[in-house]
């Protein structure tokens, strides 16, 4: 992605276009036009000329994540803010971690490559979560999500918390997926005190405000073909669920079609 004009701190990514390219037979560069906070901007991305499923697409809406956060993040500096959170703290990776049915099928791709031991121990500890999970009574809570209303859905955030599950892809206080984490871990970054974020029931966090949320566009974009399913799913639940259609079944559309339809939820 590349992007004129205004925006200099956005460089183009060349892990994103490798993986667009590794999944596309062709690609064309495409320049879109819009307005963030106020400010126009000018994207220059290269898209799939041809079908392709959603899956193929999560790439492009990864750096579309990265790049409004980046922009959040200019706002936030330029109000005298600094973002607090820093490489070798995972303060925040015991909170519960909603990701869209994309992203399940692409963390369980990154699960499979890792090597063998690696795999095992990931595996292990997603196990010993489900287990502290169900000891609470909170695995069936967060298996159906789509049953509790939005007071609910809060105290289960809460009481996820409270056990102090961190994320099985937390190493040493670091994230091991970095460059596959969720957009949800993309976009959210604090400029409150670190030691805030282990007690987030009081209220006193700063995050930055990202206006428009990839994440939830690309949520709402699943949710569609759920239908009665949950519009999210727990990360710490990523590698037990299976996606609800084959790949054969999927929806196929020119990357340029998956564009608009991301950035008209996202609007
Ligand atoms: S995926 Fe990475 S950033 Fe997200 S919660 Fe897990 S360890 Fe933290």
């Amino acid at each position: 992605m590349h992007v004129q004009n205004s925006n200099p701190f956005v460089k183009p990514n060349e892990k994103y276009l490798h993986a667009v390219y590794s999944n596309s037979k062709t690609v064309a560069m495409t320049s879109i036009s819009m307005t963030i906070g106020g400010q126009p901007v000018t994207l220059k991305i290269p898209l799939p000329t041809e079908k392709v499923t959603a899956d193929t697409m999560l790439p492009l809406f990864q750096e579309l994540t990265n790049f409004l956060v980046e922009m959040s993040v200019k706002s936030a500096e330029k109000a005298g803010k600094q973002v607090s959170c820093k490489k070798g703290c995972g303060a925040c990776c015991s909170q519960l971690v909603p990701i869209t049915e994309l992203e399940v099928s692409h963390l369980k791709k990154v699960v499979d490559e890792m090597p063998v031991a690696q795999q095992t121990e990931v595996h292990k500890k997603f196990q010993h979560a489900a287990q502290q999970l169900a000891a609470a009574n909170l695995l069936e809570k967060l298996r159906r999500p789509q049953n509790l209303n939005k007071d609910q859905r809060i105290k289960l955030g809460l009481d996820y918390f409270q056990l102090d599950i961190p994320c099985p892809f937390l190493e040493n206080q670091s994230c091991s997926i970095h460059p596959h984490r969720p957009m949800a871990c993309r976009e959210y970054l604090v400029t409150s005190p670190v030691k805030n974020c282990s007690t987030p029931q009081l209220g006193e966090i700063d995050g930055i405000q990202v206006p428009r949320k990839v994440s939830y566009a690309v949520t709402q974009l699943t949710k569609q073909k759920r239908k009665s399913q949950s519009d999210w799913l727990p990360l710490i639940l990523a590698l037990e669920h299976h996606p609800q259609e084959p790949a054969n079944k999927q929806k196929l559309q020119p990357g340029i079609d998956w564009l608009k339809e991301i950035l008209a939820k996202l609007s």
